[in-house]
């Protein structure tokens, strides 16, 4: 009922953002896509398991980045 009014100045990132498609980083044809520092890639050739340092949810229809998540929760969410 007040879910508008709940939408607080005090929130600078939405959470739900969509794309061109309308698709949310929810949706399963949004594909996670971890970035790398030089360092984090280097140690993936080595076969080291490297935390992203931050996660790109891309779209795989249209390419746009919808959203990049950099929380430390979210990008142990996404990798293995
Ligand atoms: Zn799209």
């Amino acid at each position: 009922m007040s879910e508008k009014s709940e939408t607080s100045k005090a929130q600078p990132t939405p959470v739900t953002v969509a794309c061109g498609c309308n698709l949310t980083i929810d949706s399963p044809e949004v594909v996670p896509d971890p970035r790398y520092t030089l360092m984090g890639t280097l140690t993936l050739i080595w076969g080291v398991t490297a935390r992203p340092k931050a996660i790109d949810f891309r779209c795989s229809r249209c390419g746009k980045n919808i959203h990049t998540a950099r929380d430390e929760k979210t990008i142990r969410e996404h990798i293995r």
